[in-house]
């Protein structure tokens, strides 16, 4: 930066024109559009947190919220919660800092298990809500951000962006904490969750057995990096660039701190995946391939 360039950052305390810097560095097209989507987050823990913040620090338009859980005084070891928020749901603390933060972003907290009955049906009315469109895409959130901690949950989310044909993308780290992985799935165009269950859920694990006795992950420091800073960074990243349409957004992203190891894959939906909205939205992304075909054609 030139000094008239820091002078020009320091006269000018609008957080949006810095922001804009991408779109003058030539990486965004037009940085703006990011106050005009919506982004869900399920799970406000340890990646959800921080990915909830960088979002909300990014000006992004509307945040909604899910998570049935409390903030306690042992999560002050994590990042962004705070002592004087123990008691609070993680969802109302959230909304708390978030509008301290950056109090143009529209935020709605939703204290809900998204794998009751009533969860799932709050949880799928308010992504489908009409309230919120973005110009050129439609209405409804345009992406869900799957940041919980458990098998159940996950395939919840699932059903969800199958049965509404939502585009999500999931976030994971291994128990003891020293690898994660993103991914982006597309209903129809890419594998979902069921089609290709986790290892441990296909080799018929029961997950909860993986906890080593007397060992909170937490504490971990890797933990810290993997959960709290490193998967939150590349989750984030990877919606800016689906949002914003920039760069390769990546289809899957894995993380192996031990190796120093980012595998990338591509994952094909399963014609015989066990979840039956899958197939629906499989059998229509076929139908669609003509016009996709026409469309790239005349580009
Ligand atoms: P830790 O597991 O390290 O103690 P944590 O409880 O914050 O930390 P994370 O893995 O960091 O857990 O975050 C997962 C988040 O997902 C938690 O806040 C949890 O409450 C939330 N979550 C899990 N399942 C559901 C569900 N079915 N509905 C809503 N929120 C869920």
């Amino acid at each position: 930066c030139s000094i008239q360039d820091m002078n020009a950052e320091v006269v000018d305390s609008n957080p949006y024109s810095r922001l804009m810097a991408l779109q003058k560095m030539g990486i965004v097209d037009n940085y703006e559009r990011i106050r005009e989507f919506s982004v869900a987050i399920v799970g406000i823990g340890g990646v959800g947190s921080v990915a909830t913040e960088v979002l909300t620090r990014c000006g992004i338009g509307h945040l909604l919220l899910y998570d049935y859980d409390t903030v306690e005084l042992a999560n002050m070891n994590r990042l962004f919660f705070r002592p004087k928020q123990a008691g609070l749901t993680k969802t109302d603390a959230a909304v708390q800092t978030l509008s301290d933060i950056n109090p143009d972003v529209v935020l709605e907290s939703y204290t809900l298990n998204i794998t009751t009955v009533r969860g799932f049906e709050t949880f799928m009315s308010s992504l489908r809500n009409k309230s919120f469109c973005s110009s050129k895409d439609g209405c409804g959130v345009d992406l869900v951000l799957s940041c919980v901690d458990n098998y159940e949950a996950r395939m919840v989310v699932n059903q969800a962006c199958n049965e509404l044909n939502q585009t999500w993308m999931e976030s994971g780290v291994s128990e003891n904490a020293v690898s994660g992985h993103i991914q982006l799935l597309i209903p129809g165009k890419t594998a979902c969750f069921a089609c290709a269950p986790p290892l441990v859920v296909a080799s018929g694990i029961d997950a909860h057995t993986l906890k080593r006795e007397g060992v909170c992950a937490a504490s971990l420091p890797t933990t810290m990096t993997t959960r709290w800073e490193l998967l939150p960074g590349l989750l984030v990243q990877n919606t800016l660039k689906y949002l914003l349409k920039f760069g390769h957004v990546t289809p899957y992203l894995g993380y192996n701190a031990l190796k120093d190891y980012f595998p990338t894959m591509e994952m094909k939906p399963n014609p015989q995946c066990s979840n039956s909205a899958c197939l629906e939205r499989q059998k229509e992304y076929a139908l669609a391939k003509p016009a996709r075909d026409a469309a790239a054609k005349a580009k």
